[in-house]
């Protein structure tokens, strides 16, 4: 091929990125190729040169030679300093017009540190949240690009063509400008951290109250993967918990240590959270569930040592307790969302984004970690009322949810009597006792925080700041 030709180029060829060029060759794109230290970049000629046309460079310049304009660049290294390093040896090789896409899991600060730096050069940046992992980038990921609209009108044919499709509909839409687009990954992450708490507990509470077999457990989740709660995480569980190990011929996940790791996407969603004062008790209250599985020292020191007074779980009406444990799920699971919609709202407002909440759920229906079925009803919420202030108010959802409300309250009571951790499922419940309580019993914090720094209140039945002299001679 001639230089100036390729139509879209990745450089950083680890596992995403070479699956990314991949996706985008075998869609009839061309693709330059370009990747720090050769060896990559030949190895992806070598195993799928075949699969469509790459346009293949050892150095930045060539690389850049290699695209025609206005030239769209897909960085795919690892995030952090490698990017910012990358970013700048790229924009001097660039011309205005030119568009950068990070496609990395980049903290979106840094996106808009970056977009910004390049908007002054009359570059574009745009900050792509891409979900789906490593299948996803080879087979089609749900993609959240930010930035400038203008750019997406370059971006946006390309983009969508390698995205996942449901029902047809492209997995892929512009976010927002700015750092709009991994925002929206991030908090998508966030949600996935909930969603996966969730399930464990669903599990932990089958397992707790059935005495159930992993198993048996996994055979449940199956089932319940053909209703309301068709998802991806929803059917790699039940294959996960059905999975035998080789090695031992135990259930797999019975050999599986109890401490689960995090690589910081849901500390991010929970840190901006505190700063935009959006309670997303469940991606909370998920994340605190991991840093609480690895407080080993901690957890040495209760074990058998922190009275319990809690007698066996015998559930005696096993249909039940499933049925109760699946309302009680699914009813968690939508104050998640309706909670990371929240933080997506908040964010839009404080930003200036003007991010279409519904539109993220529809690009959440495909190749991400999170697609599920009930996102449709999200999407569908949104277009009943784009500015709905509460997801869980939405006509659907009251009533899907309301369905649901005693069977939550049994699983969450149930699991404090009998002594089996559900933070998320508990959190989920007191957030929606809290959001629907007619008067909350922060009027007595008010009058706390008045007596003791004259912080003043306001009243029910008079406008107006008031402070009261506080006699200390009770
Ligand atoms: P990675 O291990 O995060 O990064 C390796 C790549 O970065 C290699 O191509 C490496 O080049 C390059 N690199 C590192 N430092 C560099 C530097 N200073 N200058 C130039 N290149 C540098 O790769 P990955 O696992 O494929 O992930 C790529 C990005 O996608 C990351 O941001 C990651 O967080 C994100 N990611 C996303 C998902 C998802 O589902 N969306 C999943 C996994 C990863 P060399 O070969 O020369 O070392």
């Amino acid at each position: 091929t001639a230089p100036g030709t390729a139509e879209i180029g990745v450089t950083g060829l680890a596992v995403m990125g070479r699956n990314l060029a991949r996706n985008f060759a075998r869609n009839g794109f061309t693709v330059a190729i370009h990747n720090r230290s050769f060896a990559k970049t030949q190895s992806l000629l070598d195993d799928h040169g075949d699969e469509g046309t790459f346009v293949a460079s050892e150095s930045v310049e060539d690389f850049v030679a290699s695209l025609a304009r206005p030239r769209k660049v897909v960085v795919m290294v690892k995030a952090g300093a490698a990017t910012d390093a990358v970013i700048d040896e790229l924009v001097p090789l660039l011309d205005e017009g030119d568009i950068v896409v990070d496609a990395g899991n980049a903290h979106f600060p840094d996106t808009v540190r970056r977009e910004a730096a390049l908007r002054a050069k009359g570059l574009h940046f745009v900050g792509t949240g891409v979900s789906g992992g490593e299948e996803g980038a080879l087979l089609g990921p749900s993609i959240m690009p930010g930035g400038t609209a203008e750019s997406y009108e370059w971006l946006g044919p390309i983009l969508e063509k390698i995205s996942a499709k449901v029902d047809g509909v492209p997995c892929c839409t512009y976010v927002g400008p700015g750092g709009a687009g991994h925002f929206v990954k991030m908090v998508h992450n966030g949600i996935e951290y909930a969603d996966m708490q969730l399930i464990a507990e669903a599990y932990d509470l089958l397992k707790q109250g059935l005495g159930a077999s992993a198993a048996e457990i996994g055979q449940i989740f199956a089932e319940w993967n053909t209703g309301d709660l068709e998802s991806f995480l929803i059917e790699i569980t039940a294959d996960v918990l059905q999975h035998v190990d080789a090695a031992t011929g135990a259930a797999f996940v019975d050999v599986v240590l109890d401490q689960a790791e995090q690589k910081g996407t849901g500390r991010w969603t929970v840190q901006n959270a505190l700063d935009l004062g959006v309670p997303i008790t469940g991606i909370a209250e998920a994340t605190f569930a991991r840093a609480l599985s690895g407080s080993v020292p901690q957890r040495t020191a209760a074990l058998g040592t922190l009275p319990a007074h809690t007698t066996p779980w015998a559930v005696e009406d096993r249909d039940a307790f499933v049925e109760d444990v699946r309302l009680a799920l699914y009813a968690s699971k939508v104050v998640a969302y309706s909670q990371g919609f929240d933080q997506i709202a908040a964010a839009s407002e404080q930003f200036g984004w003007d991010i279409d909440r519904g539109a993220m759920a529809r690009i959440w229906r495909g190749g991400c970690i999170i697609r599920a079925r009930f996102l449709n009803r999200i999407t569908e919420a949104y277009e009943r009322n784009a500015d709905l202030p509460l997801l869980l108010a939405d006509e659907y959802f009251t009533g899907a949810v309301g369905n649901g409300v005693q069977a939550w309250r049994r699983v969450v009571s149930g699991a404090a009597l009998h002594g089996v951790p559900t933070p998320a499922f508990a959190s989920s419940l007191a957030y929606y006792d809290g959001v629907r309580a007619e008067r909350l019993p922060a009027a007595l914090i008010q009058a706390q925080r008045d007596f003791f720094g004259a912080h003043t209140y306001r009243r029910t039945d008079r406008e107006g700041t008031f402070h009261t002299t506080w006699s200390t001679d009770r």
